[in-house]
């Protein structure tokens, strides 16, 4: 309490009052005191003079001879008003006043007698025993022919003056309490005046921090108060914009975490994780909420990464490591980056999911092995068939023109591979328009079906039609939907053996019509499903067999440039069943 600035302004001011006021108070009494005292000293010393000159006209024998003088220092006290002592030149009281002087000692070494010799006058001030209080004693010698004969010596008691002088204090006291209250509560006003707006200021600043809002403070006063309200608002209004400044920036950075495919992490010098964004949530399964304030061991779990953290803390230099994490069959890189000056001791952590670069890499790498090998068959018939003929068979007409038959054979087979390819590039890369038009799914199904009876049959193959008359149009290019659907159902009779059944069927789903064909044959094994879209890709029971590995990767990019999906079950020795969806006109 006694802190604050209000009484800091109250305390030094009401004890300035109380102390000038006394101090006057104490100065000015000491002066009406000694006033009093020299004026009453000034009529003692008139009173002693005209005694002595009396004295000296009346009494001078008396006094030379030591005669008593007592009923005439009664009668000149009764004059003065005053206690009256007549001494001899050698110091016997020759009459007294107030005292019998029968017993009186002598008088000569009382200080005012030895002035009254030494200076021609003496006063002094002391606790008279005779009386039993204090008094002022004036003496004056009595001078014949420069001889002293004897003395006179006038006294008064203080009592008066004391009394006096104890009112002027009482009223000194007072009058110095009156100010001292009337400065105080003056000092309180001014204190409460100069305070008070400086109150109202910081309440509201604390308002403010508790309230966590901003608002303008108004003030009307043109003082130092007024001045530091405006200085208070315009830095609010300072403070307000970097707020605003800050969050929009905090705001982007976060929308940029939020939106990062890749897992960013920073933990602190002990490895508590102090971010951890949506990407690391999804690629270690665990809560944002959860993760903040826990250990990097208990929420990376693997120690690949916790090693990674320490080399970097070690090293104070970026480290990377890959791990597989063959249960997920994912691939991710991690990176630990110290992040220096801006949070020393901090490591960021940065995980990127390869596992598609790495499944690109792989189908790359399949694809030109597979197109070498598709490659490498039929020219190594057309070397061995050229060579044969070279090395003679020309000259033996019906067989050259047999490997003739079997070369254009292998040339047709490579011709067709590559348009089948040339085609799977348009239709991926969007250069092949489709020409949408109004087709019922069953008139699809009749037409596939009608184009590979022949085949089915000659494969003692059942091919089965199922598919009701009302179901609704669909909007899709026939010739390529009819290409879709041979594709599938061709491999369903090539893949199915001898007395086995192949099932083509439609049916509505919500806003798409999905077609089903459905075979008893092979199957394809489970590793195999994933990829059996991908261009050149046989199982390896396939392998040997015609076909090139690009009939389901046209279908399915067909499917999807229509709008659709494409997908595979199977068994393996049980069969397979492919399903596509086109959406309803
Ligand atoms: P291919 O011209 O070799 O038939 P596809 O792209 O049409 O090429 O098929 C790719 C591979 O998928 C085939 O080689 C085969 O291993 C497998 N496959 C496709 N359809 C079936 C099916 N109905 N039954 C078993 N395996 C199939």
């Amino acid at each position: 309490m006694f802190s604050s600035m209000r009484w800091r302004i109250i305390f030094p001011y009401t004890l300035l009052i109380l102390l000038s006021v006394a101090g006057m108070g104490f100065f000015l009494s000491n002066d009406i005191y000694q006033a009093q005292l020299q004026s009453l000293q000034d009529r003692l010393t008139d009173d002693a003079l005209l005694l002595s000159d009396s004295l000296l006209n009346d009494k001078k024998d008396e006094l030379t001879s030591g005669q008593p003088l007592t009923a005439d220092a009664r009668y000149w006290a009764g004059l003065l008003d005053a206690r009256v002592t007549i001494i001899a030149g050698d110091g016997t009281v020759l009459g007294e006043s107030h005292q019998d002087i029968e017993g009186m000692d002598n008088r000569l070494n009382r200080p005012e007698v030895q002035s009254a010799l030494e200076y021609g006058i003496g006063t002094n001030i002391r606790y008279s025993q005779t009386v039993k209080y204090d008094m002022l004693y004036v003496a004056i010698p009595i001078l014949q022919n420069q001889e002293v004969i004897g003395y006179t010596r006038v006294s008064l008691p203080l009592k008066e003056i004391e009394a006096n002088q104890a009112q002027v204090r009482n009223k000194i006291i007072i009058a110095t309490i009156v100010a001292a209250s009337l400065g105080g509560a003056l000092s309180i006003v001014i204190a409460l005046r100069i305070t008070h707006p400086l109150r109202t200021l910081t309440q509201e600043a604390q308002h403010m921090t508790q309230e966590e809002t901003t608002r303008h403070l108004s003030s009307t006063r043109r003082d130092e108060v007024g001045q530091l309200t405006q200085a208070f608002n315009a830095l609010v209004k300072k403070l307000q914009s970097q707020i605003h400044a800050l969050q929009s920036e905090q705001g982007k950075l976060a929308s940029v975490l939020e939106k990062m495919t890749d897992g960013v992490v920073i933990a602190d010098r002990d490895g508590d994780l102090i971010l951890f964004n949506a990407a690391a949530e999804r690629m270690f399964n665990t809560r944002a909420e959860m993760a903040v304030g826990n250990s990097l061991a208990k929420i990376l779990r693997q120690h690949q990464w916790i090693e990674l953290w320490e080399q970097c803390k070690q090293t104070g230099q970026e480290q990377s490591s890959t791990l597989e994490i063959s249960r997920q069959g994912s691939f991710i890189q991690g990176i630990a980056l110290p992040l220096g000056d801006a949070l020393p001791e901090h490591i960021l952590m940065l995980f990127q999911d390869l596992t598609r670069i790495r499944r690109l890499e792989t189908v790359r790498r399949d694809f030109i092995s597979n197109i070498s090998h598709e490659l490498r068959t039929p020219l190594a018939s057309l070397k061995a068939l050229t060579e044969t003929l070279q090395s003679g068979a020309l000259d033996d007409p019906p067989a050259a023109g047999r490997f003739l038959g079997l070369m254009e054979t292998e040339v047709d087979a490579l011709s067709h591979m590559v348009s089948e390819l040339l085609e799977l590039t348009r239709i991926e890369s969007g250069q092949v328009p489709l020409e949408l038009k109004t087709i019922f799914p069953r008139d699809l199904l009749t037409l596939a079906n009608d184009r590979l009876k022949m085949q089915a049959e000659r494969a003692q193959v059942k091919l089965i039609l199922e598919c009701s008359d009302d179901l609704p149009a669909i909007q899709a290019d026939p010739p390529r939907l009819g290409q879709v659907m041979v594709n599938l159902l061709h491999n369903a009779i090539k893949f199915t053996p001898a007395n086995g059944e192949v099932t083509l069927s439609a049916h509505q789903q919500g806003e798409m019509i999905e077609f089903i064909v459905q075979d008893s044959g092979v199957g394809i094994p489970a590793d195999d499903l994933p990829r059996i879209f991908e261009r050149f890709y046989k199982t390896d029971r396939a392998r040997s067999s015609g076909g090139t590995g690009l009939g389901l990767a046209i279908a399915r990019h067909l499917v999807e440039a229509h709008g659709g999906k494409i997908w595979v079950e199977s068994i393996e020795e049980r069969g397979s069943t492919f399903h596509f969806t086109i959406p309803r006109k």
